[in-house]
């Protein structure tokens, strides 16, 4: 009997986790950090549901942490099997998991050293070494389908999801799985991507499949009207008007490329001043190298830009930090600048840093760019909340609080619905994943009203035959 149950990616958008077992075999599909609420961090510290030796593979759709950040806790934990992930994931996965294992490092070391842990002492969840054991385990796939063996019995074909660079669907096929043996399709869309968003191209139509996950970020939500461009031209129009920073949290993976790359639209465009911009981020440097290296994945017009110009990813007065020392320096400069810095939910990351200085400042602005989960200091600010903890302080919050929704690396329910519609025939059961309660089943209710589909929004824990 083949199966699949969730282990995360369910009722939250963080810790995706889909396990795959059919005669023997057992596959992994994601391997996501929870981030947040506390009862969902608290699962990053709990042993696994599953004994981490006895999976086969594991196979990831794209590199952000809520979908690789436990790999090298897995790997700690005693797996050994391959990771299967597009080359372009491979670029990111390589960059982005030691640093992830850096930050718990040094938050860890930076809470014993002021006295601000409740357990003596404070640990990271997985150190730098753990991340690079991870590393070794990746097999880099075509984005382009072809399916690959991946364990006893089991395939999988990995196809752009237009979402970050590398990210994918992933189609499971199962051999011999269903009750009448012919075999089960399992389509995973991961994080779908935003159509028509900057450099990397749309997603490509989902393939025939007879289970589908599907993600519901924004089941219950359109994207702001307001173009990304305009909005920012407005917020740092108006932060030069108060003489302010500008502090942007955002991903270095994906999010940062794409703000540095409308800023520098904006600045040749004469629609803004040349301003100082810091992009304080250890791996933006290595992701923006990435981006530009994978040139399978650009869309045409980012093509078109790259031939004409030769910095698109760099505006005209940049500095982008690697070092600490060099971050420490940016803390003393004044005036109006933008300074993008991750995580981007405010979960960790030298954002916080910046936050100290931000936040009470009455003339800055914070912009957030993306989604912010529930129980992130990100959604505490954007919640209005007056004041917030930081690094294990109370800070108020008297900056301006902007927020620019267009700028989602998400389809939002319109985009999923147009998505589904290029599926050749109705799967057998649609499971609405990555989403919170509310998004979830807002999104299956829109999927039975357009397509009459069975839909299921499956709980942490839960198990499905794959009939
Ligand atoms: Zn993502």
């Amino acid at each position: 009997m083949a199966t699949i149950s969730f282990w995360g990616g369910v009722g939250s958008v963080t810790g995706s986790k889909y396990l795959i077992e059919s005669n023997g075999s057992k596959v992994l599909v994601d391997c996501g950090m929870f981030q947040g609420l506390k009862e969902l961090r608290e699962r990053n510290w709990q042993e696994p549901p599953f004994n981490p030796a006895e999976l086969d593979a594991v196979l990831i759709t794209h590199a952000h942490i809520d979908h690789t950040g436990y790999l090298p806790r897995l790997v700690a934990q005693g797996f050994r099997g391959p990771v299967y992930c597009s080359r372009g994931t491979a670029d990111l996965v390589r960059i982005l998991l030691p640093d992830a294992a850096r930050l718990q490092e040094e938050e860890a070391e930076y809470r014993n050293r002021h006295g601000l842990s409740k357990h003596k002492p404070a640990l990271p969840l997985y150190t730098e070494d753990d991340a690079r054991e991870a590393i070794k385990l990746i097999h880099r796939v075509d984005n382009t389908g072809e399916p690959v063996q991946v364990a006893r019995g089991i395939r999988a074909g990995f196809r752009i999801a237009g979402h970050i660079l590398g990210s994918s669907l992933v189609l499971v096929d199962i051999e011999v799985a269903g009750r009448d043996k012919k075999g089960r399709r399992v389509l995973f869309s991961g994080d779908l991507g935003h159509y028509d968003q900057p450099i990397i191209p749309d997603p490509v139509a989902p393939p025939q499949c007879d289970y589908l996950l599907v993600e519901s970020t924004y089941g219950d939500r359109l994207h702001d009207p307001e173009r990304p461009e305009d909005a920012l031209e407005r917020i740092i129009k108006d932060a030069i008007e108060r003489g302010g920073p500008v502090l942007i949290p955002a991903f270095a993976i994906g999010r940062t490329q794409e703000i540095v790359y409308l800023i520098r639209e904006l600045e040749d465009a004469k629609r803004i001043p040349i301003l100082p911009v810091r992009v304080d981020s250890p791996m933006a440097a290595a992701a923006t190298q990435a981006y530009i290296n994978r040139k399978e994945e650009h869309d045409e017009e980012y093509t078109t830009i790259l031939r004409d110009r030769r910095h698109p990813l760099k505006t005209h007065s940049m500095i982008t930090a690697s070092s600490r020392e060099e971050s420490k320096r940016l803390n003393q400069e004044s005036g109006v600048r933008i300074l993008i810095s991750a995580s981007g939910m405010m979960t960790g990351g030298r954002v916080l840093h910046h936050a100290l200085r931000i936040l009470p400042d009455e003339r800055a602005t914070i912009v957030f760019v993306g989604y912010q989960a529930a129980g992130t200091t990100g959604r505490r600010i954007l919640d209005g909340q007056r004041e917030v903890k930081v690094l294990g302080q109370f800070v108020p919050v008297r900056c301006h609080i902007e927020r620019i929704g267009g700028f989602s690396a998400h389809a939002d329910w319109k985009e999923v619905i147009r998505w589904l519609e290029g599926l050749p025939a109705p799967p057998r059961k649609t499971f609405l994943t990555h989403g919170e309660p509310e998004a979830a089943n807002a999104m299956a209710a829109r999927i039975r009203e357009r397509f009459g589909w069975e839909t299921n929004v499956p709980n942490y824990g839960d198990r499905f035959e794959l009939a």
